[in-house]
């Protein structure tokens, strides 16, 4: 999501005459994106934003101005703690209000040398206001539902991403057409809870995930469609049937469980049991067998005991993820389980992270040597490390290297899988 913030903020500033840097010693506006999920996210933002500082006060010392700003989650949680702790800020915005952009700019060459902050809950969508989506390339994300009212006793998304809001489905018909007129070819639709989509059509009757993709597979030129991250308590029998019935529709879905244990998950305020995460797996994988899933998980949670923790493995071991996220229990000020008792000890949590990621990287590796020798149609969309190299993904969300030319670039091609490491492929082209 904030990829696909900043792709937006950077559409804003070229529409005010902005171009590129080519480094942070040569920009005269620097802005940067935050992430407040995790403690250790939001504490870089400060550590960053101090090196910058020293880059500021050396352009200074050559009479050149820069203007620093913050925008994203951490703002909307400690926009008094910017401006106290790294007074040269000079605005900060939310992630709901980053649309005004240009006005906050405008107002800075009055108040300079002060933080400008803007972290207010709008009445307005952002989307109404932001210049038009572009392709991001072969591939590009489109944001369809933002916000979130599960509150996860861990998360902070509810609190800086406000209340679940979805955009309407012909606004996302519309953006879709335009970035395949551009040249995407693949199309990631993201929603903090993208499964709970719910816009409305023209008519004003509420709208599912399960119809806009259904709308989206059939835009011409358009081939392959995702979408990111979705609930497991929300994933219903119109949404599993698209797995079958939808060819554009990638045979990867991630699904967050976040805890095998059902007294964890009921603590983290989780609608779901892993009974039926499990259920929900075996109906998908019943609608189409060749799905392959990946999870987020959380070890360390207050009040994890060994047995929770295991039962945490023997999901893993039920499912097999071609590919996970895992985290240590990161305590976030203001969100209910930062005041459970039972706290695990940090020892505790770097153990079970362990553990856990071995687990899940075997299963990705089996995974990935079981690719070996098959043909995939990778879509690249990036230069590898070195000259004549470039970077795609199978429909499997695999990594793939490859030495092919740019000409490849931002196109389908079937490959012939020839090596796999836990996060990447390498393969060679089968047909010109
Ligand atoms: N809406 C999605 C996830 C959004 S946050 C869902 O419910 O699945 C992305 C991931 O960050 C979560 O899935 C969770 O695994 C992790 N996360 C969120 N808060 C966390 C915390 N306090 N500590 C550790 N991991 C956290
Ligand atoms: Fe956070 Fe996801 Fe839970 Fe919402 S559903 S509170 S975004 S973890």
């Amino acid at each position: 999501m904030n990829v696909y913030d900043s792709h937006r903020i950077a559409a804003i500033l070229q529409n005010l005459g902005f171009t590129e840097a080519s480094s942070l010693k040569t920009a005269d506006l620097v802005i940067f994106n935050t992430c407040h999920i995790r403690e250790k996210a939001a504490e870089k933002v400060f550590s960053d934003l101090g090196r910058l500082n020293m880059i500021r006060q050396e352009r200074l010392a050559q009479g050149l101005d820069t203007i620093i700003g913050v925008v994203g989650c951490v703002v909307q949680a400690e926009d008094e703690q910017i401006a106290k702790r790294s007074p040269f800020v000079d605005f900060a915005l939310g992630p709901l209000t980053y649309h005004r952009l240009p006005e906050i700019l405008a107002k800075i060459q009055k108040k300079k040398g002060m933080t400008l902050i803007d972290t207010e809950f709008p009445a307005e969508s952002k989307f109404d206001y932001l210049p038009d989506n572009t392709s991001m390339g072969g591939c590009s994300f489109l944001a369809i539902q933002e916000g979130c009212n599960n509150f996860c006793t861990y998360c902070v998304v509810p609190y800086t991403r406000g209340i679940e809001t979805s955009r309407p489905v012909e606004d996302v018909i519309k953006e879709a057409k335009k970035l395949v007129s551009e040249g995407s070819l693949e199309i990631n639709l993201l929603g903090q809870n993208v499964n709970s989509y719910h816009g409305e059509d023209s008519s004003g009757k509420e709208r599912n995930l399960a119809y806009l993709l259904r709308k989206l597979n059939e835009i011409e030129g358009l081939e392959r469609i995702r979408y990111t991250t979705s609930y497991p308590a929300d994933v219903d029998d119109d949404l599993i049937a698209c797995h079958k019935d939808l060819p554009k529709l990638m045979p990867y879905l991630h699904l967050p469980i976040q805890s095998g244990s059902d007294s964890i998950l009921k603590a983290m305020n989780r609608r779901h049991t892993s009974g039926q995460y499990l259920e929900t797996i075996h109906k998908l994988k019943e609608a189409n067998p060749n799905l392959g899933f990946s999870s987020d998980f959380i070890v360390g949670f207050p009040g994890e005991t060994d047995a929770d923790f295991s039962a945490t493995l023997d999901v893993v071991n039920k499912v097999k993820f071609i590919q996970a996220f895992s985290f240590k229990y990161s305590r976030r000020a203001g969100t209910p389980a930062a005041l459970m008792p039972n706290q695990i000890e940090e020892k505790v949590k770097k153990e079970r992270l362990e553990i856990l990621q071995d687990l899940l990287f075997s299963y990705q590796l089996k995974f990935n040597k079981e690719s070996v020798g098959k043909i995939m149609p990778v879509l690249f969309d990036n230069k590898g490390r070195h000259k004549g190299q470039l970077i795609g993904r199978t429909p499997y969300m695999q990594n793939l290297h490859a030495e092919l030319g740019k000409e490849y670039c931002n196109k389908i091609v079937n490959i012939k899988i020839t090596g796999a490491t836990v996060n990447s492929l390498t393969g060679i082209l089968e047909e010109k």
